[in-house]
């Protein structure tokens, strides 16, 4: 799909990695709306991007703003499900006074926003995909911690779920013109990686990358250009980690 003259919807778009996706697309010539539920981070939103405040976990505010660009752009030819919160809880946690086990509500409140709220805007988006027979591209920020990791059973979980979503709506919606890939970054240099990671985790980390350094969200950005660029990648789970493996 040519970006150039294309109407992207990037959730979450408003800081970090939705932010480097939002500017890089826009960059490349389409009409960038990024999403957030962050009002503040909205009104810093550089000029060339238009903001929209959207809960991706609420489905009447996705079909609402979903409405309204469609309104005023006709369709929605690339949405980038990006929204999402890393949540750290170890899954037995002895010292915890509230009790030693991972709290249920904060597990479903994690699945909630990193794996509902993508089922949540792709079928509010695919819909008018389908219906206008045109083409269409879903990218899901997906993670290198989908395989599960250490202190993460609900977002790991949710990503790892994320990626089995991406690879089944690949083969239902193909035969719609309508492709769907995952972007699973590896730890990549933004506010919420250092403040979710202690320094020393996170010298750790890039001493295991092979290329010894984190990723820049730029280049989470390239890859999501890339997948929507080539009209035959469908169904992809496509790593941006510096080959690390955990
Ligand atoms: P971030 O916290 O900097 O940005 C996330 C954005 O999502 C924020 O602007 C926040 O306001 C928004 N958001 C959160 N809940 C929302 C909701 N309910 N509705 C609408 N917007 C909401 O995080 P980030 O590091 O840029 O991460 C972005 C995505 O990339 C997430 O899905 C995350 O899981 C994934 N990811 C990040 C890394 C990394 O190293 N940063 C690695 C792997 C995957």
């Amino acid at each position: 799909m040519r970006i150039d003259g294309a109407v992207a919807l990037v959730t979450g778009g408003a800081r970090g990695l939705g932010l480097a996706i939002a500017s890089h697309l826009q960059s490349l010539g389409a009409t960038v709306i990024a999403a957030d539920l962050d009002q503040d981070a909205l009104s810093q939103l550089p000029a060339s991007l238009t903001g929209r405040i959207l809960d991706v976990t609420s489905p009447a505010d996705a079909r609402a703003v979903i409405a309204e660009i469609i309104e005023r752009h006709g369709r929605i030819d690339i949405l980038v499900n990006n929204a999402g919160v890393i949540y750290n809880e170890p899954f037995v946690n002895i010292m915890n006074p509230d009790g030693i086990m991972h709290d249920y509500g904060r597990f479903r409140a994690s699945l909630n926003v990193n794996l509902d709220s993508v089922f949540i805007m792709t079928s509010a988006v695919v819909e008018q995909m389908v219906t206008r027979r045109g083409k269409g591209v879903i990218v899901n920020i997906s993670s290198i911690c989908a395989c599960g990791n250490e202190g993460q059973t609900a977002y790991s979980a949710a990503k790892a779920a994320v990626n089995a979503m991406t690879v089944t709506w690949s083969r239902e919606l193909g035969r719609w013109g309508i492709r769907c890939n995952a972007v699973a970054p590896g730890f990549i240099d933004t506010d919420s990686t250092r403040r979710a990671l202690s320094e020393p985790i996170l010298k750790h980390i890039q001493a295991s990358t092979p290329l010894r350094r984190l990723g820049e969200a730029g280049e989470v950005a390239q890859a999501v250009a890339a997948v929507i660029e080539n009209d035959f990648i469908n169904g992809a789970v496509l790593a941006v980690n510096g080959g690390l493996a955990i």
